[in-house]
């Protein structure tokens, strides 16, 4: 005989697919399908009926009458012929005369088939078994008893379409209940704590994240309003905040997250995070919120914060106690290359130099990091006014000429070209900002470089609109692109920190601050070997009231008496070595507040040099006191001070004939301006 058709024309890994959803072959008789075996048998009255199905290799008998037979080898069945008959249907009247079924074992051996008739059972569209009648007698099929075979076999489809119906939703609901344990336990083990609440705001379910955070046992708050976690105002607002939300759809913490507090069943209460969402279950509106509790987080803030201004206190205190001591290094340095009664040796001048010149490197550096912990405290004020770029420009490049000299580098200043605008700025700091570019531009510069200085106008920059910028470029050592962020990181030198070129890497950094805190923005380009383009912008003024530098004359101390109060001897000394040089000038000394009130009574001085920190009555009172007395309230005074704190400049300045506030080290040049300008307020000199 030939061998069993082939399933060409049929896919056979999607058919075996199908046939493995349906899970039945294999399987335990089923009342249901022997009934239609049965009816097979009896409507076709033939007496032999099966419903098998067919695998890979072997025929599986799901219900039978007639015959005693469970399983056969494929090739062995007149099924898979039938399987794969174009109609999906197969008669052999008599299988003595097909040679395909002639010599199968079911016709040569028992029970002996003479006649077969199979139709096909597809499962979405794949033939996975037949329902087929078999006699030992040859018959003919009418046109009727074959359509009745058909009809079972649709019947036989239906209840397994059905089947696979209900495996399917059993495997549906199976897979959702997996997953709803999954999430059950996802919701329970959480370390945050989730409630869910209905629309009303009463409470569905509450994790056990949740009962520790709050400490109430989920059963206890179950169907309570929300409001009883929260303390008030939110617990009062809490309704009509829902309410209105359902209403107006509009969010305060819906969507989003908030920090708010917490109550615990104990009254007590808690900072915490709360994320809440939407979501719509069964036709209902439930809002899940997620709590983290940032009890921790604002304790590390609050630890962060005290110790970020113990930090400050103890950098401010530290460059205060630096100060003192520089103050006479500084000025006694000054005072011995300037003396032209007692001039130094060549050897002597060059040692001094250096010593004055390594003090000013620790002033430099000692302001730098106040300058930075006044910052980083968020404690640096700036007086903002409007100030003319071009005065800015002049003063930054009359200080920093004298260094690209020294390195002969030129410095082509654009700005000439086009008359520069005026911005709101504070002037000492944005110069400090232009001086820092241009010195960097002159230390990291070639021998011979170039400096190109420019005022870029409102929209000749990438930095805000409306801004101005100020640009400096050089023709240096420019800044690897990988590292440009290294820039603004406190003490970070990009590798200088091993070359000779002196610096401290904080003035990029504090440089940045200023000028954001003046509402500017920083710009940095740079190219390795080619050279950098350093820019700040500051916002634009249409005010006309350019600031005037005064003009600085020198004073005339002669017939003056100036008195001087500090408690510091080094201080007075220096003192006296500045002042009384000058011809005619008197000096009065007090080394404590008393000793002051009573000499500048007593003696009406045309100045009071008042150090702040004097122990016992502390500077600021002694102004006050000195103000509420007659004889002394209209005696300018300059105050000198080791605290250059905005807030202890700003207390000083109440005083109405506070001339100046100079801060120690002491500058000459400042001090002999101050002077100046308190002599001028001062009466005539009584001779
Ligand atoms: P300092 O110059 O005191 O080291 P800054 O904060 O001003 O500190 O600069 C930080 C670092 O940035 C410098 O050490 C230097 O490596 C680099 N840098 C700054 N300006 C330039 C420049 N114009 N060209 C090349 N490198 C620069």
């Amino acid at each position: 005989m030939s061998s069993p058709a082939q399933l060409s024309l049929v896919d056979e890994t999607a058919r075996l697919a199908t046939l493995e959803r349906l899970q039945i072959f294999g399987t335990e008789p089923e009342s249901r399908y022997d009934l239609i075996a049965k009816l097979a048998s009896r409507f076709l009255q033939v007496p032999i009926a099966l419903l098998s199905f067919i695998d890979a290799d072997t025929l599986c008998v799901k219900a039978r009458t007639g015959i005693e037979l469970d399983r056969l080898p494929r090739r062995h069945a007149f099924c898979a012929h039938a399987l794969a008959a174009p109609e999906g249907c197969l008669v052999v009247e008599d299988t003595h005369d097909d040679p395909r079924f002639a010599d199968l074992p079911l016709v040569v051996g028992p029970p002996g088939i003479r006649f077969y008739a199979g139709h096909t059972i597809y499962i979405e569209g794949q033939p996975v078994g037949t329902l087929c009648v078999m006699d030992t007698e040859p018959h003919t099929l009418t046109a009727e008893a074959l359509q009745t075979l058909g009809e079972l076999a649709a019947m036989v489809e239906k209840l397994l379409a059905a089947r696979l119906q209900a495996i399917e939703y059993r495997e549906a609901m199976r897979r959702q209940a997996s997953l709803a344990s999954e999430l059950k336990a996802i919701l329970e083990t959480a370390a945050a704590g989730i409630i869910r609440i209905d629309a009303q705001g009463r409470i569905q379910s509450f994790n056990r994240a949740a009962e520790r955070l709050f400490g109430y046992r989920a059963d206890e708050v179950q169907g309570k309003n929300v409001s009883l976690l929260m303390p008030a105002p939110w617990a009062e607002a809490h309704d009509g905040y829902l309410e209105r939300y359902l209403r107006t759809r509009e969010a305060r913490i819906i969507g989003s997250g908030r920090d708010v507090r917490g109550r615990r069943a104990d009254g007590s209460e808690f900072p915490l995070h709360l994320a809440v969402s939407e979501v719509q279950s069964g036709g209902e509106t439930h809002f899940i919120g997620i709590i983290s509790d940032t009890s921790a987080l604002h304790e590390a803030m609050e630890t962060a914060q005290r110790a970020n201004r113990a930090k400050s206190e103890f950098l401010s205190r530290m460059s205060h106690e630096l100060r003192t001591p520089l103050n006479a290094i500084l000025g006694f340095s000054q005072l011995l290359l300037q003396s032209k009664r007692e001039p130094l040796g060549e050897r002597q001048r060059r040692h001094v130099e250096q010593i004055h010149r390594s003090g000013q490197h620790l002033l430099a550096l000692v302001n730098d990091v106040l300058d930075l912990a006044r910052i980083e405290a968020g404690r640096l004020s700036l007086s903002l006014e409007p100030v003319a770029l071009r005065t800015l420009l002049d003063e930054a490049l009359e200080l920093v000429a004298p260094l690209a000299d020294e390195k002969g580098i030129r410095i082509h200043d654009h700005s000439r070209a086009a008359p520069p605008g005026r911005v709101w700025a504070d002037f000492t700091r944005a110069k400090q900002v232009l001086l820092n570019l241009l010195s960097n531009a002159v230390k990291y510069n070639r021998p011979d470089g170039e400096i190109h200085l420019r005022v870029l106008a409102p929209g000749e920059h990438e930095g805000p609109a409306g801004q101005w910028g100020i640009e400096v470029a050089d023709t240096g050592i420019g800044i690897d692109p990988e590292r440009l962020d290294e820039l603004f990181q406190p003490f970070s030198r990009l590798g200088q920190e091993r070359g000779r070129i002196e610096g401290t890497g904080i003035g990029l950094v504090i440089s940045r601050q200023l000028v954001e805190q003046m509402g500017g923005q920083f710009i940095v380009h740079s190219q390795p070997d080619v050279g950098s383009r350093f820019a700040f912008t500051l916002p634009g003024t249409a005010a006309n009231n350019v600031i005037d530098v005064p003009n600085l004359r020198l004073p005339t101390l002669a017939g003056r008496t100036i008195l001087a109060i500090d408690d510091n001897p080094a201080n007075l000394s220096l003192l006296e070595q500045v002042l009384g040089g000058e011809a005619g000038v008197q000096l009065l000394y007090a080394p404590t507040a008393a000793r002051g009130i009573e000499l500048a009574t007593e003696r009406r001085p045309d100045v009071i040099l008042l150090d702040i920190h004097l122990p016992g009555i502390d500077g600021h009172e002694m102004l006050e006191r000195l103000q509420r007395q007659a004889r002394t309230a209209t005696i300018p005074v300059i105050a000198l001070s080791a605290d250059a704190s905005a807030k202890a400049i700003a207390k000083a300045e109440r005083h109405p004939r506070l001339v100046a506030y100079l801060t120690k080290p002491l500058r000459l040049d400042a001090l002999m301006s101050a002077l100046s300008q308190a002599l001028s307020l001062a009466q005539e000199p009584q001779t």
